[in-house]
């Protein structure tokens, strides 16, 4: 069986472990246009802010890929896919052939027409390792960085250049810090605590044209610039897909094999879209272990052995200047009808928000306050009843021993398991 696997990241290498652990003899082979390995492309902020060498961001190791008979193919980017032939045509002018192919191309940086951009030469996306070695070589003690975008990859790239910098200056179109995640409370926390980073934020605002050392906002302010990093967000990167014709929405539709509308093509990761069990519509929802367990179920189906991916919903575990986010599902809804229950402590600089409806939590929000995380994102992955609960999931401690006894014991019984 020829397993061929396009991109080299989480979503490939985890649809690759499962499918050596059910296939050992299958020939498996995974094509990457970029010139490293897979990498947890989460730590280039750490690269660039120097915490962390390139080498110790390797995801697997060469051993990994030796021990499992994975044949890795950097440098080479997948042009074309001929289905009719089971054939992949690539940019190091090699034709890879397949029995059952994964697209796992995660995600393109959105970059939207700005006027003038061409004058800064220094402008950059920042989503890939060598995104963080060009930024790396460009800045100096002296640059003045203008981010335009304040969401999780905007602010990641404002933390890891804070002390390198002499000034940071992050333009966002919404009228708070990552919009998509945070409702407007958490976000001026979080605003007012990186204010004292060196980083000033421009919100309810955007850039209206590029000059070569400038920028000018659409309030009419100029700011010095030398250094643009173009960070509003990311689409799925669903090039090559198209060359095959699978049906594409916002992101590629796939079924709960992960299985595209084309036969023996699959795809995980950041470039499809899949249930958001909160919403009961199908979303992208590019996150690390997303990609990481739809990879994994579309290499099980892969190598014959039928598994299905129920959804999931958005989770984030940001840690940025020090502090420390974790959001699950819906955390700022337009809804009247949801219960809100808050607590913060502006001195601690923590802050609880759970979202509660129709007697089942439905998201939270919780800064530096990590302990309970699991917890409440138990409570709805496994759709609780909060009036089984034996606890007010308000109070402060809260631990397993909320669950009513059947649930605590199958769980238990299911993490002893793992
Ligand atoms: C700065 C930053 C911070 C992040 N922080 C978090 C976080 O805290 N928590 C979290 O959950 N997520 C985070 N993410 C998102 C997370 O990294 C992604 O969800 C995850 O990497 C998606 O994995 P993937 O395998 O689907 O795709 P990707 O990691 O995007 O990898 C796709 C790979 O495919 C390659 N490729 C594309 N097209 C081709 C082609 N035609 N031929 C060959 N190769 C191709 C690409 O070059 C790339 O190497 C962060 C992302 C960034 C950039």
């Amino acid at each position: 069986m020829e397993y061929l696997i396009i991109g080299n990241s989480v979503a490939g290498t985890s649809c690759s472990e499962k499918i050596r652990s059910i296939d050992k003899d299958g020939h498996i082979t995974m094509l990457s246009e970029e010139s490293f390995a897979a990498y947890g492309r989460p730590l280039i902020s750490y690269y660039l802010s120097g915490k962390v060498d390139a080498n110790l961001m390797q995801y697997r190791t060469e051993e990994f890929y030796k021990k499992n008979k994975i044949n890795v193919v950097l440098n080479c980017k997948a042009l074309n896919i001929d289905v009719k032939n089971k054939k992949v045509k690539c940019s190091n002018n090699k034709i890879y052939s397949y029995d059952k192919l994964l697209i796992a191309t995660g995600s393109v940086p959105f970059v939207p027409p700005v006027k003038g951009i061409e004058n800064q030469k220094n402008t950059f996306t920042f989503l890939k390792l060598e995104d963080a070695k060009k930024i790396e070589k460009a800045v100096t003690k002296k640059s003045n960085v203008v981010i335009v975008g304040a969401g999780l990859i905007g602010l990641k790239a404002a933390e890891a250049l804070a002390d390198k910098v002499a000034k940071i200056s992050v333009i966002d179109l919404a009228d708070r810090l990552m919009a998509s995640v945070l409702d407007k409370q958490t976000a001026l926390i979080i605003q007012k605590y990186i204010e004292k980073n060196k980083v000033k934020f421009y919100l309810s605002n955007t850039v209206s044209e590029v000059n070569k050392d400038s920028v000018v906002l659409k309030n009419g302010e100029t700011l010095p610039c030398d250094i643009l990093i173009m960070a509003v967000g990311v689409k799925p990167n669903t090039e090559i897909a198209l060359t095959a014709g699978v049906k594409i929405n916002r992101g590629i539709t796939v079924n709960e094999y992960m299985e595209t509308s084309v036969k023996n093509i699959f795809s995980a990761g950041d470039c499809v879209e899949s249930l958001d069990l909160l919403s009961n519509q199908n979303k992208v929802l590019a996150l690390w272990p997303n990609a990481y367990m739809q990879g994994e179920t579309a290499g099980s189906n892969m190598a014959g052995v039928k598994n299905e991916f129920k959804g999931s919903f958005a989770m984030n575990a940001i840690g940025f200047f020090g502090i420390q986010l974790i959001s699950a599902g819906i955390v700022d809804p337009k809804d009247g009808k949801y219960k809100i229950y808050i607590e913060e402590n502006e001195k601690d600089i923590t802050y609880k928000k759970l979202v509660v409806d129709d007697n089942k939590l439905l998201g939270f929000a919780l800064l530096n306050l990590p302990d309970r995380a699991g917890i409440y994102t138990s409570l709805i992955n496994d759709d609780v009843k909060l009036d089984s609960l034996n606890y007010d999931i308000t109070k402060k401690d809260i631990g397993l021993n909320v669950f009513p006894q059947d649930i605590r014991h199958n769980k238990m019984f299911r993490s002893n398991k793992q």
